[in-house]
């Protein structure tokens, strides 16, 4: 059966602000304590006025032009009814036909299972971005011994990024992709730190199929919209199954006359979905503008100020890394998803004189395993960027060799414990190990010498014929001059020991 899959997502994201979007009260998690962080404005009591927090304000520009979105230049805020114990107000503000931002663009790889080919790009346009407040938190009893539920008002009032993408997306994976490349991108904005389990960045998706029948028919499936799904992994799952689910409700069908959108929930244990309700439309809401709320304004200066604001998206950076400085696709993802301090490091790195795809090794792999073992993570790393680069870029200069370089960034990070490291500190364990390749042979040629009249046993053997002696003298050459490159010593040594036996006959 030939179809396609449709599907737009409808992203939420909590913007890392100290206070709530229209009160004073502090946004910070906390479980353990039900309805301490409320007040009048958020518990929704009469007569209290709510005042438009304007950082949340700013933080959802800056989401928004991370997203190439325009800002509108007047933007209103919409009251949005239903009633909910968690929702004291019996409405959320929100906006309706007036968002403060709208036509952005995301571009995540296409799924070549769908697109045909790798290495294809899917476009996926952004509708709209638009501002509003999170509602409270049911918490059910689970015990099944029937206690109560309970109402938690901590996050009712939190503020709330709503991001609408058009729906491009055409297979499950593109919808986890498009999740992830979302949240590596308000990680970056510095905008929202998007924590899953917390709640912090959820979704929901909007999913159909087009059926192509033998006969040349197209039927569309009724969509479905699949609610609050908090995990890449159930994102992707939960439009998998409900792919599948379409096509077997509706393949076969010509004709389907109940076209009403439903929603739907998710139910991780079985991995299916399951239908909540049938959709509301815009109308049940009675949207109307919020009388206590003033429109905000936007002039162009402030929409210049704040795009210097907004740094340089992942994958901007992504494409920079490969076609400048030549990472694989694969290396460059790796270093930018761990977040933009990983980024930024690595940058810095490079520009203290470090190859690329040295630096892109090191990171990945040395420098990993050190934060690893001390788990932490690169803020806390010991060794400042700028030594690491240079470090590297002494292998480069070939002045050390990579396992030179690796013994001397493990003595420097022990040596942090006790004082800061710098480059005389660099310095210093490289002349005091003996790091650094010996570049004068002669230097060498005089080692060898030596090495050579303390050890007559194994040079009599080797030139009695036993080839396999001149590795201890090989060693020990190598202990004296520890930078030196094995190769050359090899050499030198061979050459020496074959003088002494031309001398000999
Ligand atoms: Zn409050």
């Amino acid at each position: 059966m030939k179809f396609d899959v449709i599907i737009g997502l409808e992203v939420h994201a909590q913007l890392q602000t100290n206070t709530k979007i229209f009160c004073g009260c502090a946004t910070d998690f906390t479980p353990d304590s039900p309805n301490v962080r409320t007040c009048p404005v958020c518990l929704g009591l009469p007569g209290a006025l709510p005042v438009l927090n304007q950082r949340a304000f700013e933080l959802a520009v800056i989401a928004a032009l991370g997203l190439r979105c325009q800002i509108a230049p007047f933007t209103k805020w919409d009251r949005k009814q239903y009633f909910y114990p968690d929702l004291p107000k019996g409405y959320q503000i929100s906006q309706y036909d007036l968002p403060f931002s709208f036509s952005g663009l995301v571009e995540i790889p296409a799924d070549p299972a769908v697109a045909g080919e790798e290495n294809a790009l899917r476009q996926v346009r952004i509708i709209r971005a638009h501002l509003e407040d999170d509602a409270g938190k049911n918490v059910h009893d689970e015990s099944g011994r029937g206690s109560d539920s309970q109402v938690d008002l901590n996050r009712a009032g939190t503020p709330l990024v709503e991001i609408v993408t058009e729906p491009d997306l055409r297979s499950a994976r593109e919808a986890r992709l498009l999740l992830e490349e979302i949240r590596l991108l308000l990680l970056y904005l510095g905008v929202s730190d998007c924590n899953m389990q917390e709640g912090n960045l959820r979704c929901d998706a909007n999913i159909n199929l087009h059926i192509h029948h033998d006969s040349g028919l197209t039927t569309k499936t009724p969509i479905v919209e699949i609610k609050n799904l908090n995990s890449f992994r159930f994102l992707e799952q939960a439009c998998e199954y409900e792919i599948d689910r379409q096509l077997k409700t509706y393949g076969t069908m010509t004709e389907i006359h109940d076209r009403t959108k439903r929603t739907y929930g998710f139910d991780p244990a079985r991995g299916i979905t399951f239908e909540q309700r049938s959709k509301e439309e815009a109308a049940d809401y009675r949207y109307f503008p919020d009388p206590d709320l003033v429109p905000v304004t936007v002039t162009r200066e402030q929409v210049a100020h704040w795009e210097t604001l907004v740094p340089e998206r992942p994958q901007d950076r992504r494409r920079r890394y490969h076609s400048a400085m030549g990472l694989t696709p694969y290396d460059a993802s790796v270093i930018i998803e761990q977040g933009r301090p990983f980024a930024d490091f690595f940058e810095n790195i490079v520009a203290h004189g470090a190859d690329p795809k040295q630096a892109a090794n090191w990171l990945t792999q040395d420098i990993q395993r050190i934060l690893n073992e001390r788990k932490c993570g690169i803020n806390e790393f010991p060794v400042p960027a700028e030594l690491v680069g240079l470090i590297l870029a002494k292998v480069s200069e070939k002045s050390l060799t990579l396992k030179a370089a690796r013994e001397a960034l493990d003595l420097l990070v022990e040596r942090s414990e006790e004082q800061s490291v710098s480059a005389a500190t660099l310095d210093q364990i490289i002349q005091e190990r003996g790091l650094a390749i010996v570049q004068d042979d002669s230097l060498l040629k005089e080692i060898i010498q030596k090495v050579i009249e303390k050890n007559p046993k194994p040079v009599a053997d080797y030139l009695g014929g036993k080839p396999a002696a001149a590795g201890s003298l090989l060693g020990q050459v190598m202990r004296e001059a520890r930078g030196a490159d094995p190769q050359v010593v090899k050499g030198l040594v061979t050459a020496a020991l074959d003088a002494l036996k031309f001398a000999d006959s």
